[in-house]
């Protein structure tokens, strides 16, 4: 903490005895401190009375440790070896005033977009999904301010309090923080390197009423694709038993080595499966720009309850991408990306071969931007992060996207360059050796 607010030590120490006796923090430094008021109070005057509102609403606080990730992903000297981003430098900036000098001279006002969001994106979209195998009329498309929106307006129109939302275990921490935060009850399923074992779900809790939320493809945080067999007789088992399923394809595109499997969209004959699509992994998240792909009466009721939540998606944006789409950029830029994130992803198994074999386990994924690294040693994860901060290192622990403690960390190479990946990896391995007794 010292080094990550650029305080002293001691000064830290006193902090928190100070928390402790606010009733803001409990537990003791160094073997675990836990916020249980929110810290942000303290600074507002008494009489404003925001007080008593700060922690109102249904969103809880993010721990100290993804606060601290937060804070330090946009500090320039950090090297990001666990991010869930492209690097920035794989996109020329002249891509992008191209795009906008195009968009600009076709656009003569930004107004509002109707509701499903601008029928021209919604139409590039549904030829582009075409390509992919998955066949959807505009009016089954819904556009959104990033799929995370879309887990929102689900969660918020589709699904009731105190259901059930079964997911992989690990799964995508915000999705989880979204259907948390609405009052769903989350239960988290184990995998295999198939996916997930969908045949535990029957154990784990009752499911009418639930859903299902599935990252099938190059899953984010394992790098774990479904297999086909397992995507068929996943798809069986939730018709069996009515268990609908949101499928997010965040990194359907991402495919590395082999053909992008099917989506279970694409396997869907019952309208049993919302699809969420996305430009955040492939393009930029700073557009937020994401798409559904669902039956009408599904994306009417999400459309509907979207214009009482933002009145549509950047209109800025829906255009940038649709000229992407319609003028065939999107499809040579996205060889480009795949082509450079495969030599990554090559390097980074290499790396860790040469340096972590005797430290640790990971999968080798076939696409997307992850590797999920488990050290075979218990090790205080919060301690390797705070090591590895000391150099620069930004780490995404395994624990925050778990429903359990665990000894892993997301590693992925999409932020950084091979050879940036390389020299972080082995200041890596000499912070793990001092911590973990050989
Ligand atoms: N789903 C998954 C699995 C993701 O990894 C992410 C981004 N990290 C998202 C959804 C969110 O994407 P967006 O920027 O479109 O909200």
């Amino acid at each position: 903490l010292a080094e990550l607010f650029e305080v002293n030590r001691s000064t830290i120490v006193t902090a928190i005895d100070e928390l402790t006796s606010y009733g803001i923090v409990s537990g003791r430094f160094g073997a675990g401190t836990q916020i249980i008021s929110n810290t942000w109070s303290l600074f507002l005057p008494n009489i404003s009375n925001w007080n008593n509102h700060l922690m109102s609403g249904s969103f809880q606080e993010n721990n100290v440790m993804i606060q601290a990730i937060n804070k330090l992903e946009f500090e320039p000297d950090v090297v990001r070896i666990g991010t869930g981003e492209i690097d920035p430098r794989l996109f020329s900036e002249n891509i992008w005033k191209d795009i906008l000098q195009k968009v600009g001279s076709k656009i003569h006002s930004l107004g509002y977009t109707e509701n499903l969001g601008l029928p021209e994106l919604r139409m590039a979209i549904a030829e582009h999904l075409k390509k992919t195998g998955l066949c959807a009329k505009p009016e089954n498309i819904l556009i959104t301010s990033g799929s995370l929106q879309a887990l929102q307006l689900i969660a918020e129109s589709l699904l009731q309090k105190n259901s059930n939302v079964y997911t992989e275990a690990p799964s995508y921490l915000k999705s989880l923080q979204m259907f948390q935060s609405a009052g769903m009850n989350l239960k988290g399923i184990p995998m295999d390197s198939k996916g997930i074992e969908y045949w535990k779900l029957s154990t784990s809790g009752k499911l009418n009423n639930s859903i299902l939320y599935t990252i099938p493809t190059n899953q984010n945080p394992t790098g774990i694709t479904m297999t086909k067999d397992r995507r068929e007789k996943l798809m069986s088992y939730c018709i069996e038993n009515r268990l609908p399923i949101i499928e997010d394809g965040a990194y359907q595109e991402l495919c590395y080595d082999n053909d992008a499997p099917k989506t279970l969209k694409a396997m869907d004959d019952n309208e049993m499966v919302i699809y969420l699509g996305t430009a955040s992994k492939t393009l930029a998240p700073g557009l937020r720009i994401g798409w559904v792909v669902a039956s009408e009466p599904i994306v009417q009721r999400l459309g509907d309850v979207k214009m009482q939540v933002d009145y549509g998606a950047s209109s800025l944006s829906q255009w940038a991408m649709t000229e992407f789409l319609n003028s065939g950029l999107y499809d040579r830029y996205l060889k480009n990306l795949k082509n450079e994130l495969k030599n990554r992803r090559d390097n980074a198994l290499k790396v860790l071969e040469e340096n972590f074999s005797d430290l640790a386990n990971w999968n080798n994924p076939s696409g997307g931007f992850y590797i999920w690294l488990t050290f075979k040693k218990n090790i205080k994860i919060e301690k390797l992060f705070e090591e590895a901060i000391k150099e620069r290192i930004l780490l995404n622990p395994g624990d925050i996207y778990d429903f359990k403690e665990n000894h892993s960390l997301r590693l992925s190479f999409a932020y950084v360059n091979s050879f940036e990946f390389e020299q972080a990896i082995k200041k890596l391995v000499q912070i793990v050796k001092k911590i973990i007794p050989m």
